[in-house]
């Protein structure tokens, strides 16, 4: 999963990008990077590295930047070699923004993954004679861009040609994606996939006096399109709308937008937004598809004490503490808490300096690591029945080493929650599911995974508690239930380029 931006119309852009980049850092740690044109100089200005965004954008290198248009990302690479597994050409070569030089000058970024890429990079070089760089699904999409553009048609009007070339790659490019991009000298533009299964919010605001100065030919207003409303809103944009599934979005160098949808194409392409943002990775102040990131997590936690009320009843657990698992289960935690009327302890203590895992290779140095994140407060602990909340359970490695921490800090018994269902199947649209053999619940039953965690009893929110907490129809749900709405044939390809990213 990765975080986008782009701001049109103001001269500080690129300022406003690198900010609205900070707001969305939780989305990816790995590589961060700026793309800027400036209408005055017409040339883009352009720099990506490995690292936080503060790192990569250290003040001596936004200086270098000008322009009043500009795209940003910030990277968790889910396929292809991992970071810190690449040589240093090979990581940066990855980081995006990518350009190409034609037609016009091209600039993207995107948030999601193309399950076809293979295919399409066969594609590209067998039959459009055209060689990809990298290993980044990214650059196959900005080819097919490229090559959709280059035809000109006399009379036509520009967006008429935008639109034609986003249609032909929708027609070829298959997964979860949501782009960014610029056009030098002509403008920016975004799109979502026909599903909507990545997210993309546009805003507007009025310029301020000091900006109309410093920017002559400016048109009022600038907008911004971010991955989560909690960038726009930290930057001052009023929220327009959530880009809908396919559309197609360009606002030119005069400041006019232009946007459709062909919903003659998209009849039978049901909407179908990832539900892992409300579980886990969007922030609890973000708003999408109009729905409360915070109000969903508090739901959440409504409708999983339901649920755990009645293991209580039947005298089946007997909690006597509900403790969050820093960070993304605490709204949760509070409802629980809240609704089953058990005392809300903050017990576990998150080391806020510990921001990475370590390349470990023992179980006793893995252990210490979960130890150097997390402290467990024994003395609140002893004796006493602990329910532990977190988001959800992938791989269950750290649920695992957590429940061992609290048992050690002298806790009776320990329940483990989750207010996610079973993750069973892989995802193939962009967030980092490994292969279905290193989920532990995609061979197992609920009381084989209790088992393997050590947990006294497991309750994971149901698949129709979920849906019903979001509330909202056309939810991709397919890490929990296997219906993919994009086709996943090209799945086993897509498995190896994980697994070059997992070595
Ligand atoms: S498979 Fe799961 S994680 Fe992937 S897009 Fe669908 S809901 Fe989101």
């Amino acid at each position: 999963m990765c975080g986008i931006v782009g701001v049109f119309g103001t001269p500080y852009s690129f300022q406003e990008v690198y900010q609205g980049l900070l707001l969305l850092q939780h989305r990816g740690q790995d590589a961060a990077g700026i793309l800027s044109f400036d209408f005055n100089d017409k040339n883009f200005h352009h720099y990506k590295d490995s690292g936080l965004v503060s790192d990569v954008f250290r003040p001596e290198i936004l200086a270098g930047f000008s322009g009043q248009m500009s795209i940003a990302h910030t990277r968790y690479a889910t396929v292809g070699p991992k970071e810190k597994n690449k040589s240093p050409i090979d990581a940066k070569r990855d980081i995006q923004p990518m350009t190409i030089n034609y037609p016009h000058g091209i600039g993207m970024v995107h948030n999601g993954n193309i399950v076809n890429y293979f295919e399409l990079k066969q594609h590209l070089l067998q039959d459009k004679r055209r060689h990809l760089f990298t290993n980044n699904d990214l650059e196959a999409l900005l080819n097919i861009l490229s090559d959709g553009l280059k035809e000109k048609q006399a009379g036509a009007h520009h967006f008429d040609l935008f639109q034609k070339a986003v249609k032909n790659l929708f027609d070829q490019a298959k997964g979860g994606f949501s782009v960014l991009g610029l056009l030098a000298d002509q403008g920016l533009f975004a799109f979502r996939d026909p599903h909507g299964l990545r997210p993309l919010i546009l805003g507007e605001r009025r310029l301020t006096e000091e900006e109309k100065l410093a920017h002559p030919k400016h048109f009022g207003k600038s907008y911004c399109l971010a991955s989560e409303s909690n960038s726009l809103n930290f930057l001052g944009y009023d929220v327009i709308r959530d880009l809908a599934p396919g559309e197609i979005l360009f606002i030119d160098q005069t400041g006019e937008i232009f946007s459709s949808v062909d919903y003659s194409k998209l009849k039978n392409i049901a909407p179908k937004s990832c539900m892992f943002e409300w579980v886990y990775f969007a922030n609890p102040e973000s708003v999408l598809e109009e729905r409360s990131v915070y109000s969903t997590r508090l739901e959440f936690g409504k409708n999983l004490a339901g649920e755990i009320q009645a293991l209580i009843d039947s005298g089946e657990i007997k909690p006597d503490l509900v403790v969050p698992i820093p960070e993304t289960s605490r709204v949760a935690a509070i409802s629980l808490s809240e609704t089953l009327k058990i005392p809300y302890r903050e017990v576990l203590i998150k080391n806020r300096y510990i921001q990475r895992s370590f390349i470990l290779n023992t179980q006793e140095s893995r252990k210490r690591a979960v130890q150097l994140k997390l402290t467990a407060i024994a003395s609140e602990i002893k004796g006493k029945n602990i329910l532990l909340l977190d988001d959800s359970i992938v791989r269950g490695t750290t649920s695992k080493r957590i429940i061992e921490m609290v048992k050690e800090a002298g806790a009776n018994e320990v329940y483990f929650a989750t207010t996610c269902p079973p993750i069973r199947y892989p995802c193939y649209y962009g967030v980092d599911f490994p292969d279905p053999n290193e989920l532990v619940a995609s061979n197992r039953t609920v009381a084989l995974v209790a088992a393997y965690l050590g947990a006294n009893k497991l309750i994971y929110l149901s698949e129709s508690a979920t849906k019903k907490s979001i509330d909202k129809e056309g939810l991709c749900m397919a890490c929990i239930n296997g219906c993919y709405p994009v086709d996943i044939a090209s799945a086993k390809k897509f498995q190896d380029m994980r697994s070059l990213h997992r070595e």
